[in-house]
């Protein structure tokens, strides 16, 4: 087999990519360790996708329900700063959607079954005398490929196998999600409370008939669930965002968690290898984008590929990957590192940061050229 590009893990970024460069007539096979199956966890979990990576799937025909946010309410629940977005201000009709994360990755899969090798991985990878990278599978199959494309999430096992180190840092907090009803009362509009009990935002969920169902992403400091179950801390808390909100909530799913680290790679490509999406790099879920950055991500490698292939020239394999890592690593490192400075900046109990940040907030919220940086940066208009 000699596919153009070899995909390790058929997670949503790998399976886009796989899906893009098909359509672009350049040949690749994702290698996913688990088994072929179609979602059977209920609906839970969600993203948040910015018009720039609603785009890029709909431009590959990717139709799945969402639900739209025009607006989004920040604030401060010690405090009195405050922060509005809006999709007026960025001259969008949305400024994002939520999405399921099972409909999206299963409906992404199912377009590219037919190039995708389910419970196996990749055992090693060498590069031979011909500038390609010889490939073994689990199962002792080769595959000889012009490039090794690392999906593999934030464990990713390619980057293991070529001894890549990864700068990591441990939030020492906690995700929890789970859907609800609510009774708000702005329709389009997600809220993010910041709090000592907490970071709490509350979206709008896909549905065609009814508005009153939503996601909710709680992050928790682990020291406020040591002593008690998740359930428990949710009975005990929730109380405080329904008096903040002015509105009922009532959970009606399972409870997921996730425990929250962050990390990324110095360098994204070692020879024919390259790290893209988690992969590359982990953020705290607060603003929703580490699905966007790897969207992101996929983007530019499938435009910088697909770009070399229709030139019909011979490609310098290094320069294409180079391209790749120089529009997207400093992007990212960017969004990371204000990610762990709004963590910080919450977390912190001391007097001077508080009326700090309610200063920050309200100011920012004030300052329109400002809040246009940061909109613009979470819809993915920012785009080198
Ligand atoms: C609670 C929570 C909420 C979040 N909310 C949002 C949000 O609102 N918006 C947003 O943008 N992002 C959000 N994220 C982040 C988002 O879910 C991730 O950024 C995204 O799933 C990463 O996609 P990926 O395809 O790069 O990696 P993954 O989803 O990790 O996929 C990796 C794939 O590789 C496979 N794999 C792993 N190891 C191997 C191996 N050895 N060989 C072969 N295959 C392998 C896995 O089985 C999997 O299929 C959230 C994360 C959390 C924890």
């Amino acid at each position: 087999m000699n596919p153009v590009v070899t995909i390790s893990g058929g997670g949503i970024i790998g399976n886009y990519i796989s899906l893009r460069l098909n359509q672009n007539s350049i040949e690749s096979v994702v290698i996913e360790k688990s088994k072929n199956k179609i979602s059977a966890n209920k609906n839970i979990r969600t993203v948040t996708l910015n018009p720039y990576s609603k785009k890029l799937l709909d431009d590959v025909g990717i139709k799945i329900p969402y639900a739209k946010i025009k607006k989004i309410n920040v604030f401060d629940g010690e405090g009195t700063g405050s922060i509005d977005f809006s999709s007026d201000e960025i001259n969008e009709e949305n400024l994002s959607f939520v999405v399921y994360f099972n409909d999206l990755e299963d409906a992404l899969k199912r377009n590219v079954l037919k190039t995708t090798f389910f419970e196996t991985e990749i055992k090693n990878f060498k590069e031979n005398n011909n500038d390609r990278c010889e490939i073994t599978l689990s199962n002792d199959k080769p595959i000889n490929s012009i490039f090794l494309a690392g999906c593999d999430g934030r464990n990713s096992n390619v980057a293991k196998l070529a001894s890549l180190k990864p700068v990591t840092s441990n939030y020492e907090q906690t995700a929890i999600t789970f859907t609800a009803s609510a009774n708000l009362k702005n329709p389009y509009t997600a809220y993010q409370i910041f709090s000592e009990r907490g970071i709490f935002a509350i979206m709008p969920l896909p549905s065609s008939t009814d508005q009153s169902f939503y996601t909710i992403v709680w992050s928790v400091d682990n020291m406020q669930i040591e002593e008690q179950s998740i359930e428990d801390f949710i009975k005990e808390n929730i109380s405080y965002f329904e008096k903040k909100l002015k509105a009922n909530i009532k959970v009606n799913s399972d409870i997921l968690s996730f425990s929250l680290s962050n990390h990324h790679f110095e360098n994204y490509v070692i020879g024919s290898l390259v790290l893209i999406g988690d992969a590359a790099h982990s953020i705290h879920p607060l603003a929703g984008q580490g699905i966007n950055l790897g969207f992101a991500d996929a983007d530019a490698f499938c435009e910088e590929i697909t770009n070399a292939y229709q030139a019909k020239i011979n490609i310098d394999k290094h320069l294409v990957l180079k391209r790749y890592e120089i529009r997207r690593k400093n992007m990212n490192l960017l969004m990371l590192k204000s990610m762990d400075f709004f963590v910080n900046l919450f977390k912190s109990n001391n007097l001077y940061i508080k009326l700090l940040r309610n200063f920050g907030l309200s100011r920012v919220n004030k300052t329109q050229f400002l809040k246009k940086f940061f909109i613009n940066h979470a819809s993915g208009k920012n785009k080198i």
